[in-house]
């Protein structure tokens, strides 16, 4: 897989893309990260990247020619037969979720474009790009935190990328639910015990005990993510067990 990244602080990136997981997946050749300047595709002499909205108002937008001759570029050195996938990362896009990133896991060639100032001209987002993405309901100052958050998300899904392959398909929103809690040694620590079960060597009573942990959890902390996950005859079992236990600890509770 191939990754440019169209920034006006490619050197963000450098600490980054030298640590951990990702390093060493980049030393393997798993994926490669192309860092590239936009300023580096303006034409005049002070490299002008930005210009006064139209209509007035704060602050700066980023002018679309530069960021039009590096999506080209961009794309010039993509597959012929897939293409590239360009994506800008703006509040005003969908929001990223782990749906999105399994599907930019299955790209060749995934071009983020990182917005600064006010943002990009609209004109960008309308004609060269062919995603607008948000990694959440809040504002940041550019989208290199937002493409790294993009990068670090689809590239642990790379194969070879994780130590096992099963952790991404056991962690939180893989099978639509949030992932039941975890525990290492001590066995005790502030007053509180590891769960019995957990050291009680029986893998079947773990596999129930960790799939009612997760459906207990969703259904406390992510309710709608319940009415589009994939539950099974024993889950929804499960989640009954868990609604009837809630109604009689709460009356109150609606959730009963
Ligand atoms: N004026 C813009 C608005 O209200 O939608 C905000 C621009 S923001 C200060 C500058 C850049 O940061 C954006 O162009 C975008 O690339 C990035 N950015 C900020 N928040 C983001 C988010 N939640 N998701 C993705 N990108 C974001």
């Amino acid at each position: 897989m191939r990754l440019d990244v169209l920034t006006l602080f490619p050197t963000i990136f450098e600490s980054f893309l030298g640590e951990s997981l990702i390093s060493k997946a980049l030393d393997k050749g798993t994926f490669e990260v192309h860092l590239v300047d936009i300023r580096d595709f303006t034409e005049d002499r002070h490299r002008t990247v930005d210009d006064r909205p139209f209509g007035g108002g704060p602050g700066m937008v980023l002018r679309p020619e530069p960021l039009a001759r590096a999506i080209a570029a961009s794309r010039e050195n993509a597959p012929r037969e897939t293409g590239a996938r360009v994506v800008i990362l703006t509040p005003a896009g969908r929001r990223l979720d782990q749906a999105k990133v399994l599907e930019y896991a299955g790209l060749e060639h995934l071009v983020l474009v990182c917005g600064r100032y006010e943002g990009v001209d609209e004109r960008v987002a309308r004609t060269l790009v062919d995603e607008e993405i948000s990694v959440g309901d809040y504002v940041l100052s550019g989208g290199e935190v937002p493409a790294m958050i993009v990068i670090e998300a689809v590239t642990r899904l790379l194969p070879g990328v994780m130590g096992k392959a099963e952790s991404a398909q056991e962690e939180t929103f893989a099978g639509g639910l949030i992932e039941y809690p975890q525990y290492t040694r001590p066995r005790r620590f502030m007053d509180l015990e590891v769960p019995e079960v957990l050291i009680s060597g029986d893998h079947e009573a773990v596999r129930v005990w960790r799939r009612r942990q997760s459906l207990r959890r969703t259904l406390d902390r992510r309710p709608d993510l319940l009415d589009k996950a994939r539950l099974t005859p024993e889950d929804r079992e499960l989640l009954a067990g868990i609604r009837a236990e809630t109604a009689i600890n709460d009356p109150t509770d609606k959730k009963g």
